[in-house]
């Protein structure tokens, strides 16, 4: 259902970036691996070759370097063709007491999980209007990954993760609004807890996946079927928003 069409994922090295773009190249996509870990888009992008027959090129970029974004971006406009599809996903973050935070983590936050999707966002949007105004699908997508405490703060210790989500579902909106007449999709997509380094690297107060609910919680390939779902709509139909919980979740 993509086939002819490219999509740059950030935060593909691992969790829900590399699930993401295993199932758009599944579709048919060519998709442009961004992280830092060059070794781990490398082995993700020959999986993709195989797996799905569709192609993968690898850009090893931090996107709170926003010289190094655009450099990455117009290379990957490049090498595909264009862009038809922005998936920004990468991020993390620290959890913790605001008493007793240290300032610089709180900054970290904010570069990575705002000023990360501003960089790619900006740098995209002119390959993003042309793709829109071409003739392959006639529509193109921005899709962000927030989370569900971009919705509502889940309790203490979320403060700055919380704030950064809830500012990327304010611009993705206000995106949405302004890119509307240019046939630019603007999609925000809201998971709950879902198993994946950040889950399980026993960073302090973050959400912890390591114990088994009995019923299951969610995986990458879960939030992955949600951004397939959004690109995949028909170019007169926007999914805007999809928040996906894990059943027994209830924050
Ligand atoms: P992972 O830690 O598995 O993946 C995070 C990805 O982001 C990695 O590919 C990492 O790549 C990349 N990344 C982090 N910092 C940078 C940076 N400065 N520059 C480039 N890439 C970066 O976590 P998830 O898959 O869980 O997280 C993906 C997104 O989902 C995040 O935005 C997160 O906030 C969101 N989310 C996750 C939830 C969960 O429960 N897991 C719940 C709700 C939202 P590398 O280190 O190679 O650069």
């Amino acid at each position: 259902m993509l086939s002819d069409t490219s999509a740059v994922v950030t935060g593909a090295s691992s969790g829900i970036g590399a699930a993401v773009a295993q199932a758009l190249a599944a579709e048919g996509a060519t998709v442009a691996l961004l992280a830092r870990r060059r070794d781990r888009l490398a082995a993700l992008a020959e999986t993709v070759d195989a797996r799905a027959g569709g192609r993968a090129h690898v850009y090893q970029a931090d996107v709170t370097d926003a010289d190094a974004v655009r450099t990455a971006i117009d290379a990957a406009a490049r090498d595909c063709g264009g862009i038809d599809i922005l998936v920004n996903n990468a991020g993390g973050g620290t959890w913790g007491p605001a008493l007793t935070a240290d300032l610089a983590d709180w900054h970290g936050t904010v570069e990575v999980n705002l000023n990360g999707v501003l960089n790619t966002t900006h740098a995209a949007l002119p390959y993003l209007t042309r793709a829109a105004a071409g003739h392959r699908r006639g529509v193109a997508d921005i899709v962000t990954i927030s989370s569900a405490a971009g919705r509502r703060v889940p309790g203490p210790m979320s403060n700055v993760y919380a704030a950064t989500k809830h500012a990327v579902g304010a611009f993705s909106e206000a995106l949405r609004q302004e890119l509307a007449e240019h046939h630019v999709r603007a999609g925000l997509v809201e998971p709950g807890v879902v198993v994946t380094e950040l889950t399980t690297g026993g960073r302090a107060h973050a959400p912890d996946a390591t114990r088994p609910t009995g019923y299951g919680l969610l995986q990458p390939d879960d939030i992955a079927a949600a951004v397939v779902f959004m690109v995949t709509r028909p170019r007169h139909a926007a999914v805007n928003e999809i928040l996906v919980r894990p059943t027994e979740q209830v924050l």
